[in-house]
């Protein structure tokens, strides 16, 4: 990855609009794992910009300031359209059991049109909709917690699954995983950087998992970086996690592959 330099507001919203006319913007692929079986159970999108001065960019170079502005909905638009040809490609070959996510912030999860949104597109290329997830990067301010709760209620009958993404992360509130009505909890990388060494983080994870799940969510455990952090997490029930110790996100050329040979055992 190429140095993240910063561009100035400005300039942004330009080589935005650049970027977008010419292609620049591409998603690389990270790889989610069914602890107990091993197995690779989806994937999540992660949107790259390659910016022909500038470099590779990670989104925190540039996603908070789309979130915001006029190319709000081309970038949705952008990451539905890149979502349905992976999963309209996998259905093709006949891969029907891996998930796709794609990640969302809070401001375009509760626009009005997303669900007539992801319906169209779902139903274009005759993709079953339990395949893909929206993960919310971002929780609003508590008193719009309700409408965030609607509209994340709006979007699952649509049968897309939704996920809180980071939780656990800064001040994240407990009152989160009672109101808003998520399918799935990613609990947060920071909470996982002690485990298994410290016997105290390691408890809080433990009762942090077994608390969503009574609760009726699945759960991912982000940021596995080491091997005695996924020999732990492998002996916790029905979960899945993600992490540099499992991969690196890959390339769409390298998912081809990896989808391949998973499903030639
Ligand atoms: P996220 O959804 O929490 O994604 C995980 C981020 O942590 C990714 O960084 C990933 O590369 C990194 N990561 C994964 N496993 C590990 C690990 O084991 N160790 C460490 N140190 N890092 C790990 P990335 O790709 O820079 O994405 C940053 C954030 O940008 C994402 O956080 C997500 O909130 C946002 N984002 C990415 N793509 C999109 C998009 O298309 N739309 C929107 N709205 N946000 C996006
Ligand atoms: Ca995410
Ligand atoms: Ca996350």
């Amino acid at each position: 990855m190429q140095s993240q330099m910063p561009i100035l507001g400005s300039q942004l919203a330009s080589d935005i609009e650049r970027g977008l006319t010419r292609d620049e913007f591409f998603f690389v692929f990270h790889p989610r794992l069914g602890c107990a079986e091993g197995q690779i159970s989806g994937f999540e999108l992660l949107m790259r910009w390659c910016h022909p001065i500038v470099g590779i960019l990670e989104p925190s170079a540039f996603i908070s300031f789309v979130a915001d502005s006029e190319f709000a909905g081309t970038f949705t638009d952008l990451l539905l359209s890149r979502a349905s040809d992976v999963l309209a490609n996998w259905k093709a070959h006949g891969y029907c059991s891996l998930t796709l996510s794609v990640n969302m912030s809070s401001l375009e999860l509760t626009r009005a049109d997303l669900p007539q949104k992801l319906a169209a597109v779902l139903s274009a290329r005759d993709i079953d909709a339990r395949c893909l997830q929206i993960e919310l990067t971002d929780v609003v301010e508590p008193a719009r917690l309700d409408l965030l709760a609607d509209a994340i209620n709006a979007v699952r009958a649509t049968g897309v699954l939704v996920a809180l993404d980071d939780f656990g992360a800064g001040l994240t509130s407990f009152t989160l995983l009672h109101q808003l009505p998520v399918d799935i909890v990613k609990i947060d990388q920071s909470l996982l950087r002690d485990v298994p060494g410290n016997p105290e983080s390691k408890r809080i994870l433990e009762a942090l998992v077994r608390m969503g799940q009574r609760l009726g969510k699945k759960i991912v455990l982000e940021g596995v970086e080491t091997a005695a952090q996924f020999e732990w997490a492998r002996s916790l029930p029905e979960i899945e996690c993600q992490g540099y110790y499992i991969s690196r996100p890959i390339t769409d050329l390298a998912l081809d592959q990896l989808v391949r040979e998973i499903h030639a055992h």
